[in-house]
């Protein structure tokens, strides 16, 4: 039996709660699709600063070295908001664990179902299927990254630089992931940049347009600049399949994505870096899109779709367990569609605890 390696680290707030319910689910799976789970939990964020005094202790790096995979809760909460911000959960935990492991591809379903499409805040006769697209952000290159980064004083006042800086290699291996995820969907991939004013994304265009000509020329490929993207995404987002973006269009764009699918209950992520595993498949961290949701925490009401859907996600891209991903999705959507609701999507429908709504989706499937 084919044994699955990763690291969990369930973090603050409801993180472990979600966590919980997530890994009942995977366990289960295992047992249909004949694998097995070989996973160590460790601390991060708030309860690993608690703990051993640091946000992303060296112990919990060893443990996600050593693994294939790392299912994420999520970080943070008031106890920490105090602390100087470089000390703080999300800034010292998640942006090292993606540096330490390059995760340079984001990957954000935006899914609603139609039966949810209350929860948007688009008009739903915008929507009447929902929505289905996927956002395909680079996670470790442009403004964000780019140097020289400073703030100085000149002539008496003082000047804030950024850098935004991308390379032909960067920009190719982000399209390729842009590319696996179109074959899987309707093949259509829409590239979003600047082209008109930055030079950054003129190399983005040039480079993404020679890519998929020579290694995806039956993927439908268009461009568009991201002020009109932005505004295409709440005028009809099913336009989109594929929407690829860079690191800073894509944080906007993404979060944009995410409100218009309506609940942060219901919506995965992952963010890929290169394989380190015999599978040849890329290693990922799978977080919720959401955060440590204080305003509910420890009441075992928190909606764990999202964590589930996450652990979903890791056992289709760095697992290769398609049908099992595939049964996790699908049981979702049953038992969300046929009525089985947390309170952030309950909508008149009875609002149901995090460990029921688990065991309607294990009923589901
Ligand atoms: P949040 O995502 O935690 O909560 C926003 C709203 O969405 C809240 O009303 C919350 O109850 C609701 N919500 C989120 N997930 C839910 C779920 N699974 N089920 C039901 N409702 C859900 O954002 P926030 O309030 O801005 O941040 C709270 C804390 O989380 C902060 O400390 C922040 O820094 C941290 N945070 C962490 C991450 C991460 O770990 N990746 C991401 C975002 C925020």
């Amino acid at each position: 039996m084919k044994s699955l390696k990763f690291a969990v680290l369930p973090g603050d707030g409801i993180g472990p709660e979600v966590m919980d319910v997530a890994l009942d689910i995977l366990k289960a799976t295992g047992e249909r699709y004949n694998f097995s789970l070989e996973y160590e939990e460790a601390d991060i964020g708030g309860i690993a600063i608690d703990n051993h005094g640091t946000a992303f202790p060296e112990s919990t790096h060893r443990i996600c070295q050593a693994s294939d995979a790392i299912l994420f809760g999520s970080v943070g909460g008031p106890k920490w908001e105090s602390l100087p911000p470089k000390e703080q959960p999300e800034r010292a935990a998640l942006l090292p664990i993606r540096k330490a492991f390059s995760l340079y591809a984001n990957v954000r379903p935006g899914l609603l179902y139609s039966e949810l499409s209350e929860a948007s805040p688009l008009k739903t006769n915008r929507i009447p299927n929902g929505i289905d697209i996927v956002c395909i952000r680079e996670l470790t290159g442009g403004i964000y990254f780019g140097q020289p980064k400073s703030t100085y004083e000149e002539n008496g006042e003082t000047v804030a630089i950024d850098t935004m800086v991308y390379k032909t290699s960067e920009i190719e291996r982000i399209a390729q992931v842009a590319i696996d995820a179109a074959k899987s969907r309707q093949k259509k991939v829409c590239s979003v940049d600047k082209a008109n004013v930055l030079e950054t994304s003129v190399l983005w265009r040039k480079v993404v347009t020679e890519y998929f000509a020579k290694h995806a020329p039956d993927i439908e490929l268009s461009h568009m600049y991201v002020d009109n993207a932005a505004m295409q995404l709440a005028r009809d987002p099913n336009q989109f399949d594929v929407l690829f973006t860079e690191n800073m269009f894509g944080d906007i764009l993404s979060d944009e994505m995410g409100v218009i699918c309506g609940s942060l209950g219901m919506l995965a992520s992952a963010s890929l870096g290169a394989s380190k595993n015999s599978l040849e498949l890329p290693f990922g961290l799978y977080e919720p899109s959401g955060g440590t949701a204080p305003d509910i925490a420890g009441q075992g009401i928190a909606n764990p779709c999202a964590q589930i859907l996450s652990g979903a996600m890791m056992l289709r891209y760095s697992f290769g367990e398609n049908d099992a991903a595939n049964a996790i999705e699908n049981a979702v959507k049953s038992a969300v569609t046929s009525g089985s609701r947390t309170g952030d999507i309950a909508f008149g429908n009875q609002a149901i605890s995090t460990k029921a709504m688990g065991d309607a989706i294990l009923k589901a499937m």
